[in-house]
């Protein structure tokens, strides 16, 4: 320790700066410490949820989407919206059981069911141009199945 003798008000005066600049750091240190400690949890959280819903989806080779085990009633999902943007988007039920609509990706998805009622509705006519990719309604479906009358 110095003897009071030793004591020079300007060392003083410029060891406070000193100190007083270093307590600044320490606490912007903190603070980006803080913030990139509240972004990591962020990041976890996410992860986790990721992880939790990963878990619990589930693919259906008869359809070729995705369903959430946990779910009572199956939903089907776009495998493309899961796989790609790991967001879970439920596929529209087209005019036929077990046929399936992304309207994200305008793609369709059917079950051997969904395949075999496509079938049968259009079979009497027109049955490639109803497998196309345009979606029909009941109106499209009722002129095709009617061609004897027109
Ligand atoms: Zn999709």
């Amino acid at each position: 320790m110095l003897g009071r003798q030793d004591v020079n008000p300007g060392d003083i005066q410029a060891r406070l700066v000193e100190l007083q600049s270093l307590m600044l750091d320490a606490q912007r240190a903190l603070a980006d410490a803080e913030e990139r400690n509240r972004l990591l949890s962020v990041k976890l959280d996410e992860a986790n949820r990721i992880a939790t819903l990963r878990d619990d989806m589930e693919f259906i080779h008869d359809g070729g989407y995705y369903v959430r085990k946990s779910e009572e009633k199956r939903v089907p999902y776009c495998p493309l919206c899961w796989r790609v943007d790991v967001k879970t988007v439920p596929l529209e039920l087209q005019t036929v059981e077990g046929s399936y609509w992304c309207f994200l990706h305008k793609n369709e998805y059917k079950t051997k069911e969904g395949e075999r009622l496509g079938v049968c509705r259009s079979e009497k006519s027109g049955a490639d141009l109803l497998r196309s990719e345009i979606p029909l309604g009941e109106n499209a479906n009722a002129r095709f199945r009617q061609p004897g009358r027109l």
